[in-house]
């Protein structure tokens, strides 16, 4: 058995970035921290996100402070409400029972509102407040904010409207190395471009004419400060805000500034972010924000073995059938890890223990399901359940008689008490767990063996029925001990193995899933020859079996119930696939534990 895990989640963390926290409090720099969330409906949530969640309501909930999840929606062409219910309910589930108090929500619909010379959320108030109509914030609801603050920045001088196209825009700019090219607008006077920013907006042009792009410096050795755009022409419907826009910004543009809407003290990404750092603090620097502003901090983003996580490619395997959908039990996502039986609270401890890094690494699968197994151990009850069935006939316990073992329901956990389960004549166990003719060291069932019935009997194969056909053993004839009652004998005689059955007539039958890595290679991003990485998946990660036989305690089995198949692995009642009658399980993760293996090697 595996070593119990320390109880990371009321531990104090400590990394940089809660350093920085930590010096802003003690200097009264920030009063209350509140960071964010901020994901883009266009697809699912992943494991890499669950660490950006477990690291933004970790410090909100460590410092007594608020996270906002908000949806950064300012790309309606990408983007869609599906994306957005999952991305809430998976935020939900993740932080359930240990950061919901620091969850900020928002009146429904509330905008944000000029107060004197710029705009701030008002009242925005905890998830604590049953009463209250609230909902997740958007960057979408402060689209009237961000247009007043783009004209505010016209009116300056600091932007001005564009009429190059995208092409052209990309290659002025120019490389890191040598100097841009000014845009041939780029000294339009103020009049002029608070006109066409107008007629932009009330859809004059047609997508792509024209932008609206800041005035910095197209000279700079960063290139994010080459006068980049901030809004662009996009005659489609937002899913928020209907048809009330056909210029939409850009996520610099519109991320730093909802950060300053929202009051966000710290707002946290990941590294590919530090080269719009400059321009994220250019922009509320030249709007002459009140105090205080929001700061941009960055670590590296997690990426985990024998799976990918870009939502590009995890939409790829979705819309090309590699997969049944955004929450496969096989796919990264928080969704499918829910389905298959992950607890919330192994993914907050995964994301404990890779710690938040400045330089990326990948973490292996293997440590994420050391923690999945961790968990599982102490809260699975434990069921049993045959999945490769193989008849077992008692010919001496008599065809009439059924008789109940209470059996302990998780000897981790004596709370969880025990339950019934029925023993008859005819009864169902492993085919693995039988040989006619045993390899050396097989020490299970075989002709003229003896073992035990985990905590029934005692039986002895006398011997086999054979397919004439196949000569395949379709059944096994034993004898039981009625001394050996409860699993042990009077006379203290041993066995040398202990397997798992079912009671045939009591049996419920169930479709079991099993799941192998969805892609063989370690690192399917990056496949020699640049090959794509699907020729990395894995033939073999779904397999499905029919007919398994269940003990009866299983027959209704919540979905999200942990259930501990004994001798096999962990496994969920398929909240999807499930029907009255006819269940699904999927195996969560297996018994075995490659982490810890690999850990005792080491050390
Ligand atoms: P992808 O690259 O997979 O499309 P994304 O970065 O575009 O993801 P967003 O919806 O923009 O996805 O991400 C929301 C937040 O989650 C951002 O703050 C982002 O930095 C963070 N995030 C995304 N991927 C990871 C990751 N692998 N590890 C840690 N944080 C991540
Ligand atoms: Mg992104």
């Amino acid at each position: 058995m595996s070593e119990p895990i320390q109880p990371t989640e009321t531990a104090e963390r400590e990394d940089f970035i809660r350093e920085i926290v930590k010096a802003d409090l003690a200097a009264g720099r920030t009063r209350q921290v509140v960071t964010r969330f901020p994901p883009e409906p266009n697809g699912y949530l992943h494991i890499g996100h669950a660490k950006s969640i477990c690291l933004n309501f970790g410090i909100a909930r460590q410092f007594d402070g608020q996270c906002n999840l908000r949806m950064d929606d300012t790309n309606p062409a990408k983007e869609d409400v599906e994306y957005e219910e999952s991305i809430t309910a998976d935020v939900r589930w993740l932080i359930a029972g240990w950061a919901d108090h620091c969850l900020g929500f928002k009146p429904r619909k509330a905008k944000a509102v000029a107060q004197g010379d710029d705009f701030h959320l008002g009242a925005v108030r905890s998830a604590a407040d049953p009463q209250a109509d609230l909902e997740p914030f958007r960057a979408s609801d402060y689209f009237d904010a961000l247009h007043a603050f783009a004209v505010r920045l016209i009116e300056r001088g600091k932007a001005y409207v564009c009429d190059h196209n995208a092409e052209e825009v990309d290659r002025m700019r120019g490389a890191p190395g040598e100097q841009g090219e000014p845009s041939h607008w780029r000294e339009r006077g103020v009049a002029e471009n608070l006109d066409l920013f107008a007629r932009m907006r009330s859809g004059e042009f047609p997508d792509g004419s024209r932008t609206l792009r800041a005035r910095i410096d197209m000279g700079s050795q960063n290139v994010w400060l080459r006068d980049p755009v901030l809004y662009r022409i996009r005659h489609t419907a937002h899913h928020n805000t209907g048809a009330a826009w056909c210029i939409y910004p850009l996520y610099d543009f519109a991320h730093g500034l909802s950060d300053y809407i929202e009051g966000i003290t710290h707002s946290i990404c990941t590294l590919e972010f530090v080269p719009h750092r400059a321009l994220y603090d250019w922009l509320l620097e030249a709007l002459e924000l009140p105090r205080p502003l929001p700061h941009q901090y960055e670590f590296a983003r997690l990426n985990v073995t024998h799976t990918v996580m870009s939502k590009r490619k995890l939409l790829r395997l979705v819309n090309e059938g590699h997969v049944g959908g955004w929450d496969d039990p096989r796919m990264p996502t928080i969704s499918g890890m829910r389905r298959r039986g992950y607890p919330a609270a192994a993914l907050r401890d995964f994301a404990d223990r890779i710690g938040v890094a400045r330089r990326e690494n990948r973490v292996e699968l293997a440590l994420l399901e050391h923690c999945v197994r961790e968990d599982l151990n102490r809260h699975a009850l434990r069921r049993m359940a045959v999945l490769k069935p193989l008849k077992v006939v008692i010919e001496n316990y008599p065809a009439d008689q059924v008789e109940s073992f209470e059996v302990g329901n998780n000897p981790e956990d004596p709370a969880a008490g025990t339950r019934q389960v029925r023993f008859s004549r005819e009864l169902w166990i492993e085919q693995d767990d039988f040989r006619e003719v045993p390899p050396p060291k097989y020490f299970r069932l075989s002709p003229g063996v003896e073992v035990r019935l985990r905590g029934a009997y005692f039986i002895r194969c006398t011997s086999v029925v054979k397919d004439p056909a196949t000569g395949e053993v379709v059944e096994v004839r034993a004898t039981y001990d009625p001394e050996t009652r409860g699993g042990n004998a009077p006379d203290n005689r041993k066995v040398k193995a202990t397997i798992h059955w079912v009671s045939a007539a009591h049996a419920v039958e169930a479709e079991v899933r099993l799941f192998e890595p969805l892609f063989s290679s370690e690192v399917p991003d990056d496949l020699p020859d640049g090959a794509d990485f699907l020729t990395g998946l894995n033939p073999a990660s779904l397999e499905v079996l029919t007919g398994c036989r269940l003990e009866a305690a299983l027959a209704d089995a919540t979905p999200g119930t942990p259930l501990q198949f004994e001798r096999v692995g962990y496994f969920v009642a398929d909240p999807r696939d499930s029907k009255p009658g006819a269940p699904v399980f999927l195996r969560t993760v297996t018994l075995k534990d490659a982490w810890a293996r690999a850990e005792k090697r080491q050390g």
